[in-house]
């Protein structure tokens, strides 16, 4: 009966919290890439794949989308909790000569397929897909989202982590973008100056150093740091407190905040610095050959003199 979801509170109505002691246990992608957990309103979604520090090639991605998708549809989690099983959050995207770019998958955005990464086209048309297309899309699920960040949480890693409400991170962890290195001016899914601030935005882009927790904590781009052995308790208490409250209430306080940070210009800034990201790759495709520079930078320099 409808009036079983509803409890008066105060003369107003509130929402019945959705947690209850519902579990589920599901695995996507071929060889679980990525674990779907629920107990008490809270779903637990792990990057399963720790023999790569949890690297996100097609497969990977494909597969957290199912489960972001699981549980998006499922009334009975409230909160997701993502993280990466092993030593490592993530360590970005898979760059190795041996990613699949073969497989079919349905596509989430209305990009064409991108079976060739030898032409500015294709990587564009790849990346506004996997990288850019499913980091807003995950962005948007109007449930809240917590990244637990352990160990490295590098370039795409990144994106994972700002693409969630909240990041809590290990002491240990510690946060890279190093693709400058690479000839590209940063990952995809571009909120370093909404996450860090400008200045600090670019001293983080341009030395490509690694940004200890504690420090990320300090500028605002981390909710919480605990210990590692606490870290994942603390984090499901969190989430637990927050699955109390009423589903519809914290959709709209989540749009309210997402807006807001659009009004900032975190929407345009991203879009036009995956415009220059794009170029970089296409300048690289013509300079080396590869989408990511593979020339020593003074032999390149020397080259577009
Ligand atoms: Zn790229």
């Amino acid at each position: 009966m409808l009036l079983q979801g509803f409890r008066g509170v105060g003369g107003a109505l509130y929402a019945a919290p959705m947690t209850d002691t519902t579990t589920d246990s599901t695995a996507f992608g071929k060889n679980d890439l990525v674990l779907y957990e629920l107990r008490n309103g809270v779903a637990t979604i792990t990057l399963n794949r720790p023999s790569a520090a949890n690297a996100q090639d097609r497969a990977v991605t494909y597969a957290l989308d199912e489960a972001f998708s699981r549980f998006a549809t499922d009334d009975n989690a409230a909160v997701a909790i993502l993280r990466g099983e092993g030593k490592h959050f993530s360590s970005g995207h898979d760059t190795s000569p041996h990613a699949d770019f073969t497989t079919n998958f349905p596509l989430r955005t209305l990009w064409w397929e991108h079976k060739s990464m030898a032409t500015a086209e294709g990587i564009m048309a790849f990346e506004e897909e996997a990288w850019l297309g499913m980091c807003f899309r995950w962005r948007e699920l109007p449930k809240p989202t917590i990244a637990l960040v352990t160990g490295a949480c590098i370039g795409g890693g990144l994106a994972l982590a700002w693409a969630c409400d909240f990041i809590v991170a290990s002491t240990d962890a510690f946060f890279s973008d190093p693709v400058l290195t690479m000839g590209c001016p940063g990952i995809e899914f571009f909120c370093h100056p909404y996450a860090l601030g400008t200045r600090r935005a670019k001293e983080f882009l341009f030395t490509g150093e690694r940004l200890p927790a504690q420090r990320a904590y300090e500028l605002g781009m981390v909710n919480h740091v605990w210990e590692r052995d606490e870290i994942v308790e603390q984090t499901t208490k969190l989430a637990e407190r927050i699955a109390e409250r009423s589903r519809f209430a914290l959709a709209l306080a989540k749009k309210a905040v997402n807006v807001a940070e659009e009004g900032m210009g975190l929407r345009t800034g991203i879009e036009h610095a995956f415009a220059l990201h794009s170029l970089s790759h296409a300048h690289n495709l013509h300079t080396c050959g590869m989408a990511v520079q593979v020339m020593d930078p003074k032999a390149l320099r020397k080259a577009s003199e």
